[in-house]
């Protein structure tokens, strides 16, 4: 639906009102578009002395051919030469030059004092970001720290980096990368992810990367070959889904309810996927979601997006009520989840993607039984990506307010302090919580397990 205060905010008469009450601006933001380069303008490169990942993100920067930048860095001058980075010299007191991302690595910083290194490479560059802009910042694993001192300062990290979200608005996102000892090699999908449009929801988030084996991938397409079923994709956020996974290369056999049928059909056929209309509460839900993906190469991901609402106080909520979203937003996906594990029903590095909710985060007034749901999504997410094997993976979204049918119905006010209260001062399509979906489902994300990443806007519930 459209957002008429967005509308309103860009015609001359709205900038001026939005100007001088101190209004939110929303701006329109980046989105992925095909054939364009991963950042659309110069990127600025910066490390802590001694970090140990500038390598790997220098690998990543030549990868994507971007217009690298740093400032007075020698260290990060070699380690850039080694994988054939060109990266050009900015002079600290420029105040000219513009960046449209800015990649930090922080690895290097060992205490506390050494956290201002943060200070000295972002204070003079805070306002040369341009709209859209991304910051990363990469650090190491907290828990994986050498030394006590070392784990509280990586994990200071993220309170930087989520007050950068807050503060820089003009669309620019900002993620923490948290990489474990060895698992350099397996940064590249996150980083390509964090510094482009893909991202243009998704801030203050912490990605956890952990080491595993490194596929080879066409990024233009990487899940070409690869067949995945996607839950509730006859509208919303599914479709959107299903939309990008077939973008990126896989066959999607798009599953809802029979009443939806015909939508399923349609959106089916706009992809060239394939249709399974079956209800995930059914006994044999799993055994059917296994034999469709036979029908094509087997399992590659599964996205349990399909989810409903029925909201009611508690004191005022019948008993079906409760036990019908607990069932569809959550039985439902571990009985299937179980049937396809215990039933060699994935293929090698199969993914498994959930879609929670801030809801479940945050709770929300008239949700207990929705909040219950997609919390309990965040602890299966959190419990199962340890006893997975085979390079099988499974990782969540918690999507906060997205423009779809479900929040057009919300009342006026609910829905526009919604919108608001987010560091992008808007709402987010189900593009952006697809884009992230396809994160998760990509060959090259094994070292993602675990992860829950809300795409939110950075909304202020439950952060
Ligand atoms: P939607 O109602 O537009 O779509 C949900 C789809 O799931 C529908 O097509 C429906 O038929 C299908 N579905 C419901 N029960 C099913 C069942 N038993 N078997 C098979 N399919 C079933 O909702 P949406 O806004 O696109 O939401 C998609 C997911 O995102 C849900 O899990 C929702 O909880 C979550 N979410 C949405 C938002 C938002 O702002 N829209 C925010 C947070 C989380």
């Amino acid at each position: 639906m459209t957002d008429q205060y967005q509308t309103f905010a860009k015609s001359p008469i709205g900038k001026f009102v939005i100007k001088n009450l101190g209004l939110p601006a929303p701006i329109n933001l980046d989105r992925f578009e095909s054939a364009t380069p991963v950042v659309k303008g110069a990127v600025l490169f910066g490390a802590a002395p001694a970090s140990t990942l500038s390598g790997s993100i220098a690998q990543v920067l030549a990868n994507i051919h971007a217009n690298s930048y740093t400032g007075n860095n020698a260290e990060l001058q070699q380690a850039a030469a080694k994988t054939g980075l060109n990266l050009g010299a900015f002079n600290q007191g420029d105040k000219e030059s513009k960046f449209k991302a800015v990649i930090f690595d922080a690895s290097g910083i060992q205490n506390s004092e050494q956290l201002n290194e943060l200070y000295q490479f972002f204070n003079p560059i805070a306002r040369q970001i341009q709209t859209s802009g991304r910051v990363v910042i990469v650090g190491i694993t907290p828990e994986t720290a050498k030394t006590v001192k070392q784990a509280i300062a990586q994990r200071a990290l993220e309170g930087f980096v989520k007050s950068v979200g807050k503060e820089f608005k003009k669309g620019i996102a900002a993620q923490l990368v948290y990489v474990d000892e060895g698992a350099e090699a397996n940064l590249e999908s996150t980083v390509r992810f964090a510094l482009s449009p893909r991202s243009a929801y998704v801030s203050g988030q912490v990605i956890r990367v952990s080491k595993a084996d490194v596929a080879d991938v066409d990024w233009a397409k990487p899940l070409a070959g690869k067949t995945a079923v996607v839950t509730g994709a006859s509208r919303g956020i599914g479709e959107a889904i299903a939309h990008v996974l077939a973008r990126d290369g896989a066959h999607v056999i798009c599953l809802d309810v029979p009443q939806q049928q015909a939508d399923l059909e349609r959106v089916a056929g706009e992809i060239g996927g394939s249709v399974l209309a079956i209800d995930i509460t059914a006994n044999d839900a799993g055994e059917k979601i296994k034999a469709a993906a036979a029908a094509q190469s087997g399992l590659d991901i599964i996205v349990h997006n399909a989810g409903i609402t029925r909201d009611k106080t508690l004191a005022n909520m019948k008993p079906e009520l409760w036990d019908l979203v607990i069932n569809i937003n959550l039985s439902a996906i571990e009985r299937v989840n179980d049937y396809l594990l215990e039933n060699a029903g994935f293929n090698k590095n199969g993914r498994i993607v959930c879609v929670s909710s801030i809801s479940g985060i945050a709770g929300n007034l008239g949700q207990t039984n929705y909040a219950a749901s997609k919390a309990g999504v965040i602890g299966l997410v959190k419990f199962t990506a340890p006893i997975l094997k085979n390079g099988v993976t499974i990782n969540a979204v918690a999507p906060g307010f997205i423009e779809t049918q479900m929040t057009a119905a919300i009342p006026f006010a609910i829905r526009e302090a919604g919108r608001r209260m987010n560091s992008m001062s808007q709402g987010g399509l189900p593009v952006d919580v697809a884009e992230t979906i396809a994160l998760f489902a990509s060959s090259a994300s094994t070292g993602l397990n675990g992860n829950v990443v809300r795409v939110c806007g950075q909304s202020l519930l439950g952060a």
